[in-house]
């Protein structure tokens, strides 16, 4: 039989990623301090102003090989990636880009660990609720480590088999494919470009529908981050769901709320059961 699917991304969606992200974002600073030479109360004003200005300057975003790729003040983690960046820059250090690259990589996977684990309320009931219904699979789709999710929701008590958690979906490579949707498009409120061809975020979600023999309206795809998460596949034509959070950019508020036959805003994860039952 045909079935529905629901992909939920997983930090700021299921978790409360800020809650979360309180020790990742002590020890990350503590290594920037490190890295760069800075001491005293002239790093902790350096990194201050460094992550305001992340937090206000919304073209700045989230640069991966060169190109802004996702809003950078919705999660502590992409935040401080970019507090990084920006921290680099300014102080003339790491330009090499393949270098950079790798100790971005190295801080976020040296501190991802330290995260704590807080759930969004009602994440277990709305997981099993879901879980229950025949009709509907289940996948987490996430960029993070496929064994720090799944260790997270074992914990929580949430039985999702083993291959619906599915990691490192770098959801930020931009390629090309699918050719069958425009590369970049511009929306109002934003200084840049946004890109649609993620290429192996499209592969992940791609293998799955065709798993499950569905079409994409069949998909309904819940996560925080509407550029990362959910731009992509509302533009190959699954209905989406944004959990907003007090750092959501109003561009994409604005955005979501100019498609409500396919696309809404939640504030909570029991919305997600709503969205199933009068999107899917
Ligand atoms: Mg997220």
């Amino acid at each position: 039989m045909k079935k529905k699917i629901v992909v939920f991304d997983f930090d700021g969606t299921v978790t409360d990623a800020e809650a979360e992200g309180v020790p990742f974002v002590k020890a990350y600073r503590e290594d920037l301090k490190i890295l760069c030479g800075l001491n005293g109360e002239t790093a902790i004003e350096t990194l201050d102003r460094i992550e305001e200005l992340i937090r206000t300057e919304l073209k700045k975003g989230w640069d991966f090989d060169g190109v802004i790729v996702a809003p950078a003040c919705v999660d502590p983690y992409l935040r401080m990636k970019a507090v990084a960046q920006e921290l680099f820059e300014e102080m003339g250090l790491f330009l090499d880009p393949k270098d950079r690259k790798c100790l971005l990589e190295y801080l976020y996977r040296k501190n991802y660990p330290l995260s704590g684990k807080v759930f969004k309320q009602g994440a277990l009931e709305v997981f099993n609720t879901l879980l229950q219904n025949s009709e509907i699979v289940v996948y987490i789709v996430t960029n993070s480590d496929t064994e720090a999710v799944q260790s997270k929701i074992v914990e929580l008590g949430i039985d999702l088999p083993a291959d619906h958690v599915i990691g490192g979906a770098k959801k930020y490579m931009i390629g090309e494919t699918p050719d069958t949707i425009p590369a970049e498009m511009d929306i109002s409120g934003l200084e840049r470009p946004i890109f649609l061809r993620r290429s192996h975020y499209f592969k992940v979600l791609d293998e799955i529908r065709l798993r499950h023999h569905a079409t994409w309206k069949d998909l309904l795809v819940v996560g925080d981050i509407w550029e990362l998460d959910l731009i992509l596949p509302h533009t190959l034509g699954t209905k989406i769901g944004l959990m907003v959070n007090e750092n959501t950019p109003g561009y994409e508020r604005e955005w979501i709320v100019r498609y409500p036959e396919r696309a809404r805003l939640i504030h909570t994860l029991p919305e997600v059961i709503d969205l199933v039952d009068t999107l899917l």
